[in-house]
Order: C-alpha cells, then structure tokens, then sequence
C-alpha cells in the first residue's frame, strides 16, 4: 500500500493534485505546543513536516501559528507545572470543535520524566484527550496516522456529531 493512501480520499486527493477546493483539503488548522519535552518528538515531526510523503496535508490539515485558527491541539513532552496553566489558557483559546493529541509517551503517562519534580500529571487530568500517539518518539508514521485520526473526529464533531 503506498504510505499516505489512508488519509486524503479519492475527491480530496484530486484536488490537492489540481491545486483546487483549497478549503475543503486543509480542513482544521493543527498548532503544536511543547509543554517540556526532550524534542526529540518536535524533532521528529519537523523532519516529517518536510518530507512530502509525511506532509500532514495529505490528512487534510495544516500547521498554524495561532490557537484561535486552530481545530487540533498536537501536544509533545510532560506536562510540566509551570506549563499547566499556559496550555489551559491556549485549549480554551482554540475555538469548539476542537481534537487534541498527545503526542509520545510523555504527555500520555509523563515518560521518562514521570517521577521529576517538574512533572505535573497525564495531559488526560486536565483536557480530553481523544487521540494518542505512544512511541519515544513515535514514529513519523504513527504520527501520521494520528494526525488522520485526530482530523477524522474534527470532520466528525464539525458535522455535528458530538461537538465539543
Ligand atoms: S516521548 Fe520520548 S522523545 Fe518524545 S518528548 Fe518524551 S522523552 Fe522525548
């Protein structure tokens, strides 16, 4: 199966081909926040965001600089207790429907840093997490697949099934 079939069906493929329907294929804006982490999951997903296999356009999103233009909340690293407030105040900021994602182990269970002082609690004690991505880091296409689920239940909740 060539990598990325998954996630841009036949129309939207076509479209990203033909440079047309530019709405309809970027779909939820995707801000990524680092609330501690070692980098090596950012790392890891800038080196996908540049390889055209691994663009997170063929899940029908695209990065964005600001929460208010946001759909998916991509979270890498602990969350810390001095970024705990910060990324509450950044999820009330990104308008409903919204999907978040922990990204690797860390913000999943803390990781390797689960017993630092630093370590505030699973990103799951504060906000609803609805997609996981285990791996340290994982890997880009477990990222991938991710992102395509993440953008899945956005289409979902946009449609009105759920809306959160
Ligand atoms: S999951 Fe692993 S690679 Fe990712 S931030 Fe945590 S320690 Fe670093």
């Amino acid at each position: 199966m060539k990598w990325g079939s998954n996630y841009a069906n036949g129309r939207e493929a076509k479209a990203l081909r033909n440079g047309k329907n530019e709405a309809a294929v970027q779909g939820p804006g995707l801000y990524r926040l680092n609330t501690g982490s070692c980098n090596g999951c950012d790392v890891e997903l800038a080196v996908t965001a540049v390889i055209p296999r691994f663009d997170v356009k063929q899940c029908g999103c695209t990065y964005c600089h600001d929460p208010k233009e946001a759909g998916i909340l991509l979270v890498s690293g602990p969350l810390t207790v001095k970024m705990r407030e910060q990324v509450l105040r950044l999820y009330r900021e990104i308008p409903a429907p919204k999907v978040v994602v922990a990204l690797g182990v860390c913000p999943i269970s803390g990781g390797v840093f689960r017993d630092s002082y630093a370590f505030e609690n699973p990103l799951d004690a504060y906000l609803p997490v609805d997609v996981n991505v285990p791996g340290c880091p994982p890997r880009p296409q477990a990222m991938l697949e991710g992102i395509g689920q993440a953008v899945k239940i956005w289409r979902g909740r946009s449609a009105g099934d759920g809306e959160k």
